[in-house]
């Protein structure tokens, strides 16, 4: 059998479902990737997290070409123009099965459907496997049957469910050599009605996307593909025990910074299980409080994933709280210009945006605080920093970056009550405290000491380039408690 894999954010060998699949299924394989610029732009994906997909593909075309695994690179305009293409190409490839890894926001499901709809009509059949998360959205639920809009009883349900050593999530081993060339089998390119052919080249540019970004981006310091995923992974698995009580303090590398990896998919979920669980007795609440932790930050990843299929109300660039539609969000252009830019003046915010800026990554703790800072002080709708992280993030996807967001906005599920707002200052003294975080970022503030630089004192603005805060931080945030307040009556 003539199969195709179809790849997406999956890039990699290794414990991959459909291209397993694939390979025991069929006798001749070829794997194919379509960039669709224009709907990766609707979507809100920047330049460094396509830069990150694209980087890593062409280091998994030179692992597949070892396995004598052809790669081919297709570019359309977006999502529509893909169901007629792949019906051309299994023609032309003589394609007798299509797989892929299920992909869960609105739009994809979408896509999916068509492209099974259509080559359904040529006799090409379709297979969608459950690779991304640990477990199928939608089959995890409460007792009356609906998906879980609250993280902890959802943990509690996953957990009940799972915690047995005996059903592990075992990843698959990457496909055998196929031995030989079959060049015969496989031609360099194919032409295509419309403005592109199948080729297996893969550009530096697609769209108006740049591959490298210019600049003073740090992105191109992430090292790409499934080899330094896996060396970052065991380098934290030597971590992971202290995972609990390091996680917090953006200074530290405490975390595993996998997101990354992750999300383009040079790294399995499973793989990441089956490390934790290692070091906790084979359970996901085991003796290692870190490991223990550190699993449930990836549950927090699984629930978010689930969210887009059980509530596809979050695609639609809508609250998950109708009644949050009504919030009166500022109109200050200027407050949101400076807090992109990093230069709020509240030093923890700015360094953590810089961090952003500058790294294509920023850390969880920070995260939480900026998002805070932008919905709550400031009162700016929580979409605008969703796109402006989906531009910047290395590691953007939009289940856990909505959830994220919406999370820390109070419109979301299991959200903060609208009433617990982060202060910035609080935030920066317990987790950054001898300034170290603030210092790399901000050098207008190296000069201050681990006390003042949290909060500089006021006279000590004047003959700084650094600027006074945007806000006041009680002031703000009583209104924002106010507003949200309102809305309830
Ligand atoms: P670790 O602490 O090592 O955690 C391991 C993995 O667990 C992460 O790589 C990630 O896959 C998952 N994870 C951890 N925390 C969360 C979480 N809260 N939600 C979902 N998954 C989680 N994560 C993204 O991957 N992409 C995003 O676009 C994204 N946007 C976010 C936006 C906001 C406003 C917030 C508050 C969080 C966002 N996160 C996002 C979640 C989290 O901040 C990152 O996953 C984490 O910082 C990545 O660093 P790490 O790999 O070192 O994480």
């Amino acid at each position: 059998q003539r199969g195709l894999v179809w790849l997406r954010n999956d890039l990699r060998m290794d414990d991959n479902t459909a291209l397993y699949r694939a390979a025991k299924a069929c006798n001749a394989l070829a794997v194919i990737f379509i960039a669709c610029p224009q709907t990766w732009r609707s979507h809100g994906d920047g330049d460094n997290v396509v830069a990150m997909r694209l980087r890593t593909l062409k280091a998994l075309q030179a692992s597949l070409a070892k396995k004598h695994i052809p790669l081919y690179f297709l570019e359309l305009r977006g999502f529509a123009q893909v169901s007629a293409a792949l019906e051309q190409i299994c023609r032309k490839l003589n394609i007798e099965a299509l797989f892929a890894n299920a992909e869960y926001p609105l739009n994809e499901q979408r896509r999916d459907a068509a492209v099974r709809e259509t080559l359904r009509s040529v006799g090409v059949p379709v297979e969608y496997c459950t690779d991304r998360t640990l477990i199928p959205p939608g089959s995890l639920t409460t007792g009356s049957g609906e998906g879980f809009k609250v993280y902890t009883p959802f943990k509690r349900a996953f957990i009940a469910r799972h915690d047995n050593r005996d059903q592990g999530f075992e990843p698959l081993p990457a496909p055998r050599s196929l031995g030989a060339d079959h060049g015969d089998l496989w031609p360099e390119w194919i032409a295509l009605e419309g403005e592109h052919n199948l080729v297996r080249a893969i550009p530096d540019t697609v769209g108006d996307y740049g591959v490298a970004p210019g600049g003073d981006s740090r992105v191109l310091e992430w090292a790409v593909g499934e080899g330094a995923a896996k060396t970052l992974l065991e380098e934290f698995s030597a971590i992971v025990a202290d995972y609990q009580e390091q996680r917090d303090f953006p200074a530290v590398p405490g975390t595993s910074r996998l997101s990354p990896y992750l999300n383009c998919g040079a790294l399995s979920v499973r793989r990441c299980v089956q490390m934790a669980l290692a070091e906790n007795d084979g359970r996901w609440v085991g003796s290692s409080e870190g490991a223990s932790c550190w699993l449930s930050e990836l549950l927090w990843r699984e629930f978010y994933q689930h969210l887009v299929v059980n509530f596809p109300r979050v695609c639609r660039n809508l609250p998950f709280k109708p009644e949050t539609e009504r919030v009166p969000w500022s109109r200050r252009t200027e407050d949101f210009e400076r807090w992109c830019e990093g230069q709020t003046g509240v030093p923890i915010v700015d360094a953590a945006m810089r961090q952003l800026n500058q790294t294509g990554w920023m850390h969880n703790r920070l995260r939480m605080v900026v998002a805070s800072f932008l919905t709550k002080n400031l009162l700016t709708d929580w979409r605008k920093g969703e796109h402006y992280f989906m531009q910047k993030l290395v590691d953007a996807d939009f289940a856990a970056n909505n959830g994220g967001w919406q999370w820390a906005a109070s419109t979301g599920t299991d959200a903060a009550p609208y009433f617990r707002v982060f202060n910035p200052y609080s935030q920066s003294k317990r987790f950054d405290p001898d300034g170290a975080f603030i210092r790399a970022f901000v050098p207008e503030l190296e000069g201050y000491s681990a006390k003042d630089i949290h909060c500089p004192p006021n006279d000590l603005f004047s003959d700084r380039s650094y600027p006074a805060p945007v806000c006041d931080v009680t002031e703000s945030r009583k209104h924002a408690i106010e507003v949200f307040a309102n809305l309830k009556s």
